[in-house]
């Protein structure tokens, strides 16, 4: 039997500064970290090369992830790159992603990274307009987002992707929709349109707090989030999932993997994993990740084996995500599996998920709301 092929994610952990609104985990950049982490996380390509993917299971996409990648030279990625290769093996048309600031990728860089393999690249405009940026902390300016796409595009890219955000503190639904006309006049293959959400902890959050930022306005963002459609519709690209457009033909197979309960393996501190059944994480901490592969031992400190149902469950609330859904009878037999019969009927009724017959998916109001949704029917 022909092994099916999975994906691999790089967390790469460091940013320069942190926005208003971000929480993930991540430190701070500074060169002697950076250098230490790349050879940890070298380290554990090889480890993990030896006890996970070395039943020969081809490897279909790579993610660069983060945090921001680009904080690390593109000399530093292309040794992971290099890694890799050395110790697992890629698909011929492996899909390999590496994200990107906009003020943190030269011309050069984007050469030298073409030239590695890597096939697509993903900048984080966030938004066209001066004024949104610095409403939510991100630094970096609109110009170099146009900078870094059109020297992108002269390095030889083809498949590009820019990551926006709607429902910013103080963005009008005019001020959506020149940023996704600019964002168009890119070009860009691949567009990712984020609903801002105020996670707590986060600078963001306590603004809005204390008054000193709107909070998001969910009527708003609905309008927003059906201008995306509307434009980008017209523009040509398919919205596949909620929050993603493409161009026929570049869907992002390694995120596809997330929504279709494929398989992937994480690497770097805080990354996660599901292979063969099992759930796993790694240690959300750049000194006990470095300690852990110092000594030649894995940084994993979860471990879950999820059940025949556990693993359907994860099927449907990911699955409803994507526009084309899931099979309705999925959604009735998780229904039945966990006693949710009477959320999922409530569910339908609200038309938060809307059901052709066959096949069930989230609702346009539904897919707002797609974080609240997942919980109940956890
Ligand atoms: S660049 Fe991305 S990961 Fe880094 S702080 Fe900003 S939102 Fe978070």
């Amino acid at each position: 039997m022909t092994p099916s092929p999975l994906g691999l994610y790089l967390h790469i952990p460091f940013c320069r500064q942190r926005c208003d609104f971000c929480a993930f985990y991540l430190e701070i950049h500074r060169d002697d970290r950076a250098e230490t982490f790349v050879q940890s996380l070298i380290r554990e390509i090889g480890l993990s090369a030896q006890q996970h993917v070395a039943a020969g299971r081809p490897i279909q996409s790579v993610y660069f992830g983060g945090g921001t990648p680009t904080v690390l030279a593109a000399t530093q990625l292309i040794a992971i790159l290099s890694e890799i290769r050395t110790q697992i093996t890629l698909t011929s048309d492996c899909e390999i992603t590496v994200e990107a600031h906009p003020s943190t990728i030269s011309e050069q860089d984007l050469a030298q990274l073409l030239q590695s393999g890597v096939t697509r690249m993903s900048f984080g405009a966030e938004s066209m307009e001066a004024g949104d940026l610095s409403r939510i902390g991100r630094p970096g300016a609109v110009s170099e987002t146009i900078t870094a796409v059109t020297q992108a595009r002269a390095a030889g890219f083809t498949n590009i992707n820019l990551d926006v955000m709607y429902g910013l503190p103080s963005q009008s639904l005019e001020s959506w929709q020149r940023t996704l006309d600019r964002c168009l006049t890119l070009e860009p293959t691949h567009l990712s349109c984020y609903a801002l959400t105020v996670e707590e902890d986060t600078k963001l959050a306590s603004n809005i707090q204390r008054q000193r930022s709107p909070a998001p306005d969910e009527g708003l963002q609905i309008e927003m989030d059906e201008a995306a459609q509307r434009i980008l519709g017209n523009a040509g690209y398919e919205r596949y999932e909620v929050s993603n457009y493409a161009k026929p033909g570049y869907a992002c197979r390694h995120n596809l993997l997330y929504w279709t309960n494929g398989e992937y393996l994480g690497l770097g501190p805080s990354a996660q994993s599901y292979l063969d059944g099992t759930r796993f994480g790694n240690v959300g901490d750049l000194m006990a990740y470095n300690t852990s592969l110092a000594a030649n031992r894995l940084p994993i400190e979860d471990h879950t084996r999820l059940s025949e149902k556990e693993r359907l469950r994860d099927a449907v609330i990911f699955g409803l995500r994507l526009i084309r859904g899931i099979p309705s009878h999925h959604l009735h037999q998780h229904a039945k599996n966990y006693g949710h019969a009477a959320v999922t009927a409530q569910l339908l009724a609200q038309q938060l998920i809307e059901e052709d017959g066959e096949r069930s998916r989230l609702s346009a109001r539904g897919r707002l709301q797609a974080d609240t949704i997942a919980g109940r029917l956890y």
